[in-house]
């Protein structure tokens, strides 16, 4: 308790010393909320009061709520989405229009006040629509009170009861959640089993339930001492009755829970860091050594993570055995509990991930799922090399994201990344967008401007934008600004086109004592070249073609040219040495950026 006092106040004076830009605000919202559970029924009603604070600029005269549970209903968007898309998500296809009533879920608002006085409310499928009686003006605050009622689904995607391992209920998505309106205005989109986008606010959750359940989920159990269940020494009672859970999360944008009566608790204390948790029924069986390793290695993630990236702020964190495959939520991950040692923890360490590229850098995923998926995929990469040293990645940390994408590529299936995420083709389209070319846009900004520059850049994105909710343009300018080099036609060109890199080795031939290498660009993005010259008896020689629209050079070592213009075609390198000296020519031999064809990045004396 008193190290999350301290960690809290060390995060607010960081981000007041840290402000991300002039101009920027963002809403603010503190939930209360209390719900009463019927595992009978799987129905549940509560009241909720919502502290809102509007910093916007502009005038709201109404707002927006997602009730995510209507999507699991027979003729929802997401219903009619699975039975469309070419290639459906096999955990959905069609199993929401078979849902009767007891299955489906539903979530209803009854009453909405406003500062007291009832709101005109509309229910739109997975939204709804609050009429305000009086507008909420720029810097002012509101009070949201409203009473809802709702039904747990028969698990399809993510949320619902009786997981495929049996876990009783997976409770993402379970509360009527305030709309975030940033910059650009309202996020409105319909719940189609993809993606969030939440408000910063404290949240303060009451969960009356039979008391024969372990819960676990976001933020700090308050009333540890009365619950026992593995989070104080007191026994658990006996019999029937409920009991009432009191969990408070800090600075989060959504708060999940889980619950199953047989859910075996244990923790570890990572030391200088939060105390984690973990929740699984696999007893006496091959997973159970599983997740008795899961310790171990989630020390070392978070220990990784840190170093990396930037330190994780909150004192608990907790691994939950629940949902459908692993999903991510503030302080917390649901994940399936039966998979091998390495997948478990790749997913475990994915998901905790998230808890930087999603819990702190909030992105507006409906638009830009690449940034917390790409970002997320990119520091996993990473941190599972150094987990599984071992294995056999070829030493390459992002040679199956790269394999994913060019797959896409040559199949002619690339979509753009300015796809809105509900609205990708396939959702194969979706996932290499997300992960892969997300991942691909950070290993060739990388390359653009070396190592060293490219992480001091993206720390200092996370650490001024930690906690807020920014936008692909706030990445690229820290990247600018740590750098000196223009950027941006990089992130237009990776985001706003499905343009590939694809920069070969012509000719190479000798003129004049001088040995000239002709490189060519075969598809259309334009980007600098890194050529690697070697010469037996010699160490590689490394030369530098910086392009034109950087109006700079990346700080490494080897030897700098001048500026490929970005509209030519071919660039002629002058090498001050006889063609007889140079054995072999290589472009990215260290697969470091997303080049569609390698088999002209070759030239060797031998095969001239
Ligand atoms: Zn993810």
């Amino acid at each position: 308790m008193k190290y999350l006092a301290v960690s809290l106040t060390l995060c607010l004076v960081g981000v007041m010393q840290a402000q991300p830009r002039r101009n920027y605000w963002q809403q603010s919202a503190d939930y209360t909320i209390h719900v009463d559970f019927d595992h009978n029924t799987h129905r549940y009603s509560g009241v909720q009061s919502i502290a809102y604070t509007n910093n916007s600029p502009d005038t709201l005269h109404k707002v927006f709520f997602h009730l995510q549970y209507n999507a699991f209903q027979p003729g929802s968007n997401m219903d009619e989405r699975s039975r469309d898309i070419s290639d459906p998500d096999r955990r959905v296809g069609n199993r929401i229009a078979g849902l009767s009533d007891s299955e489906i879920g539903f979530m209803e608002v009854v009453e909405f006040k406003h500062d007291n006085d009832v709101a005109d409310i509309e229910h739109l499928g997975t939204i709804l629509n609050v009429q305000l009686s009086k507008p909420i003006p720029p810097n002012g605050k509101a009070q949201f009170d409203m009473s809802f009622r709702a039904q747990s689904p028969k698990q399809i995607r993510r949320s619902g009861r009786n997981n495929i391992e049996g876990i009783h209920y997976s409770m993402a998505q379970w509360y009527p959640k305030l709309a975030n309106y940033d910059r650009y205005g309202w996020n409105t989109t319909p719940y189609v089993g993809r993606e969030f986008y939440g408000i910063w606010g404290n949240f303060d959750v009451h969960i009356s339930i039979d008391r024969k359940y372990t819960l676990a989920g976001t933020g700090v159990l308050q009333n540890a001492d009365d619950i026992g269940h593995g989070y104080s020494a007191t026994k658990r009672k006996r019999g029937r009755g409920k009991q009432t859970w009191h969990f408070r999360a800090e600075r989060v944008h959504d708060f999940m829970w889980a619950a199953d009566p047989e859910y075996i608790h244990t923790t570890h204390q990572v030391p200088n860091g939060p105390l984690l948790r973990f929740f699984y029924r696999e007893k006496d069986n091959e997973h159970t050594d599983n997740w008795e390793a899961m310790p171990e290695y989630m020390q070392r993630f978070f220990e990784l993570a840190d170093s990396l990236v930037g330190p994780y702020p909150y004192s608990e964190f907790s691994f939950i055995q629940g949902g459908d495959g692993g999903m991510e939520y503030p302080m917390a991950t649901l994940m399936l509990g039966r998979g091998k040692l390495k997948g478990m923890v790749g997913l475990a360490v994915h998901e905790a991930m998230h808890n930087w590229f999603y819990g702190m850098i909030a992105t507006n995923e409906t638009r830009y799922p690449w940034i917390d998926e790409g970002f997320t995929t990119f520091v996993e990469n990473l941190i599972m090399q150094a987990l599984f040293p071992d294995d056999d990645t070829r030493g390459l940390p992002h040679y199956s994201n790269y394999l994913t994408y060019l797959q896409q590529w040559n199949a002619g299936a690339t979509e753009s990344l300015t796809t809105p995420a509900d609205h990708y083709i396939t959702n194969r389209g979706y996932g290499v967008a997300s992960y892969s070319q997300g991942c691909m846009y950070l290993v060739n900004l990388q390359h653009i401007m070396g190592e060293d520059v490219f992480w001091k850049g993206f720390r200092n994105f996370f650490n001024r934008w930690k906690f807020h909710h920014p936008h692909p343009e706030d990445f690229i300018r820290e990247l600018e600004k740590v750098s000196g080099l223009q950027l941006q036609w990089f992130n237009d060109l990776w985001i706003g086109t499905t343009q590939a890199i694809d920069i070969g080795i012509d000719t190479v031939y000798e003129d004049e004592g001088f040995t000239h290498i002709v490189l060519r660009r075969y598809q259309e993005l334009p980007f600098p070249a890194t050529v690697v010259l070697i010469s037996e008896g010699s160490a590689p020689e490394i030369h530098h073609v910086p392009l034109d629209l950087m109006y700079g050079r990346k700080l490494e070592r080897g030897k700098q040219h001048p500026f490929w213009k970005w509209a030519a075609r071919t660039y002629t390198l002058k090498i001050d040495r006889p063609i007889a000296d140079i054995d072999a020519v290589y472009l990215d031999p260290f697969f470091e950026t997303s080049d569609v064809n390698r088999s002209n990045n070759r030239w060797t004396k031998d095969n001239e």
